[in-house]
């Protein structure tokens, strides 16, 4: 244990991030935020071999699986979403007319199943705004979250054909191209979510994913956010469903670009 000195060790993480982070300046997709739909998203885009890299501001990606409800660590899902359980070998169990998944293994299940599929995660990394070139968004502006904007320090740009908004509650991204007046029929803001209807607002959240601006999509609670639907809880089949329908209408887009596009 003696081979080497504390310069190795600040070396080898140096190198091995530093060719991470080069990998995914240029992305296929860029996923912004790690919770249930954004994983479940850079999941499938990655399994279909699109290079794809997820920004996640906070330490832990997860989102808002962690804590369940009243953080009690058991999520509820519908019978839909338990293929997509299934085939990530996560267990579940019968609740009546609802099942439910240890909030442990759900989350630990999707972040290795988006890397191991070849998705690159960056935490601490916040986006903070979009690059638009030719009225498409062409990438995501990016700090470190503990610099934010706190400290006068630039971000870097991370740039994709494809850039998903996977940011839950907060909706970042819509807002970013809200606040400069770039969505169609745009209102003064957001509209947020709507009162808690839980089945409703389940479907909403994969009813209504759709590419919100040329180039960027929207997935899970952001969904909700930017188009006013029904909260709805600790319940996450809607969430999961929603990052597999952005995927495959993400994949059908980026199918019809040209061959020196696709750069796969
Ligand atoms: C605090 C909290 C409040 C909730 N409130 C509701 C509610 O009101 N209604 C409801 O129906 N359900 C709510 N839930 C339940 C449920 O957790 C969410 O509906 C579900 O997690 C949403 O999944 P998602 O993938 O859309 O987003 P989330 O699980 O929220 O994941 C979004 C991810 O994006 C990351 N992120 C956000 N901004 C940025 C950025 N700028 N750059 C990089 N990453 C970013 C976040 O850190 C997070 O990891 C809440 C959960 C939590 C934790």
């Amino acid at each position: 244990m003696d081979s080497f000195d504390e310069v190795d060790v600040s070396r080898a993480i140096l190198d091995a991030y530093h060719a991470k982070f080069a990998k995914v300046l240029r992305s296929d997709v860029v996923v912004v935020g790690a919770g249930p739909s954004g994983l479940v998203a850079g999941w499938k885009l990655a399994q279909v071999g699109r290079r794809v890299c997820i920004l996640e501001k906070r330490l832990s990606p997860g989102g808002g699986i962690w804590g369940g409800s009243l953080g009690m660590n058991e999520i509820a899902l519908e019978k839909e979403a338990l293929d997509i359980l299934d085939e990530m070998g996560v267990a579940h169990q019968v609740h009546g007319r609802l099942f439910t998944a240890d909030a442990m293994q759900l989350s630990a299940a999707l972040i290795l199943q988006a890397l191991r599929a070849g998705a690159t995660i960056l935490n601490l990394m916040m986006a903070e705004d979009l690059c638009v070139r030719s009225q498409r968004v062409t990438g995501v502006v990016a700090n470190r979250s503990l610099i934010g904007d706190q400290l006068p320090v630039d971000p870097i740009v991370f740039s994709a054909k494809a850039v998903i908004d996977a940011t839950g509650h907060e909706a970042v991204l819509a807002k970013c191209l809200q606040r400069r007046g770039l969505l169609r029929d745009s209102p003064d803001r957001l509209p947020g979510e709507g009162p808690m209807d839980a089945p409703a607002g389940e479907r909403f959240v994969v009813d209504r994913v759709a590419e919100l601006y040329p180039g960027l999509w929207m997935t899970g609670m952001s969904v909700s956010a930017s188009l006013g639907g029904p909260r709805m809880g600790a319940i996450f089949g809607g969430m999961l469903l929603s990052g597999k329908k952005v995927a495959a209408s993400v994949e059908q887009a980026l199918a019809k670009l040209g061959p020196e596009a696709q750069g796969r």
